[in-house]
């Protein structure tokens, strides 16, 4: 483990079996410096345990830089079960699962992820106090992420385009699930003109019927003409064959993981391409996690939410100015906070 690319200094790391249940599963606490880890519980069929370990090192580490940009009081945490959902999933895995959580006390908090849902959380909870979605309002349909790139992508677009509002902006849209729709719904509301792409039919039927969407195929959203493209299917997407293909003047959109490699930030920034780095981007779930235990009325969680667009401003401001890109300025926010916190604690 401690050879992989991806570990990062992480705190504590769990590989748990449970023989009765079938449960494999792995919890990785990247940093606690803030607060308890917090993070989702992603189940998926990974090819192989270092596949498995890969993900959640990754993962639970983006989680400490989400949670820390924010400036929320809480740390990086991240679980994945090896397995498939549709097949492997039952109440006594959940339930075992829930009692590996219970295991680290507090250390980690566990939210639905990837294959996993908030009525899998229940199950947990009998296990574990240490779930999200504790609360009736976690089963609102707030779409806080979806949210969240809208705020990021006002403020890019102020910034970097000199445009106030969204009306006649272009906007290339890569996946239309629960993320990647809502936010067309959003974008689509304030008059933004949409070009859409996903590997269903379904979804692509619906966005051109309910926001006049124009779809084109998976791998020509890359090359679209448009002011923004915003990814929101999966990670490492921005890399040596896609980069060189966009016409985007700005990269915001709420998949995880979007540079294939650090190295591509530059390939990015030498194209001129602004890249708002999606940590921030999609920072609304761990937003809306932290502001339910204070007032979880949906315009004050929204409103929570509301500060990735004025961290966006901020971090995009001072990319401007100083020659830096945003995510190296970004990347050192979150390094000088953690080391902030370190030292208050010797
Ligand atoms: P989702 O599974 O609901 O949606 C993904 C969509 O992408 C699906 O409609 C799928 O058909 C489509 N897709 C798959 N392959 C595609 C391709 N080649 N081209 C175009 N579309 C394709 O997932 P989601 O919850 O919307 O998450 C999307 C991304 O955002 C993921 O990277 C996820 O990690 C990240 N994210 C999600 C949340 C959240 O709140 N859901 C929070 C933070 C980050």
């Amino acid at each position: 483990m401690f050879s992989n690319p991806e570990f990062d200094g992480h705190e504590t790391v769990v590989f748990s079996r449970d023989e009765v249940s079938g449960l494999t599963a792995i919890i990785a606490v990247h940093s606690t410096l803030l607060g308890p880890g917090f993070g989702g519980c992603r189940m998926f069929p990974y090819a192989d345990e270092d596949a498995a370990l890969t993900d959640v090192l990754r993962l639970s580490r983006g989680m400490t830089y989400k949670a820390a940009i924010c400036g929320l009081p809480l740390g990086g945490g991240k679980s994945v079960i090896i397995g498939d959902p549709r097949r492997d999933k039952t109440p006594e895995l959940l339930a075992a699962m829930g009692r590996l959580v219970a295991g680290l006390n507090g250390l980690y908090i566990v939210a639905d992820d990837v294959g996993t849902s908030l009525d899998d959380l229940a199950v947990m909870r009998t296990e574990t106090e240490y779930t999200a979605a504790t609360t009736p309002a976690a089963r609102r349909p707030l779409a806080v992420t979806a949210y969240g790139v809208l705020k990021a992508m006002e403020s890019a677009v102020e910034l970097v385009l000199r445009r106030s509002g969204l009306a006649g902006l272009s906007v290339a849209v890569q996946g239309l699930g629960n993320v990647g729709m809502p936010l067309c719904g959003y974008l689509a509301q304030r008059g933004a003109k949409l070009t859409v792409s996903d590997i269903d039919p379904g979804c692509i039927a619906a966005a051109q019927r309910d926001f006049g969407a124009t779809a084109v195929e998976p791998d020509d959203i890359y090359g679209q003409a448009v002011d923004v493209f915003a990814p929101c299917a999966f990670g490492a997407i921005l890399n040596d064959d896609t980069i060189p293909r966009l016409r985007a003047a700005i990269v915001c959109g709420g998949a995880n993981n979007q540079l294939l490699s650090t190295v591509h930030d530059a390939a990015l920034a030498q194209r001129g391409i602004v890249y708002v780095p999606d940590y921030l981007v999609n920072a609304g779930g761990v937003i809306d996690f932290h502001q339910e235990s204070i007032d979880d009325t949906p315009d004050a969680v929204l409103g929570a939410v509301d500060r990735i667009g004025a961290i966006t401003g901020d971090i995009l401001a001072r990319a401007a100015a100083g020659g830096e890109t945003p995510l190296t300025i970004t990347d050192a926010k979150v390094r000088q906070r953690l080391a902030a916190a370190r030292s208050a604690t010797r």
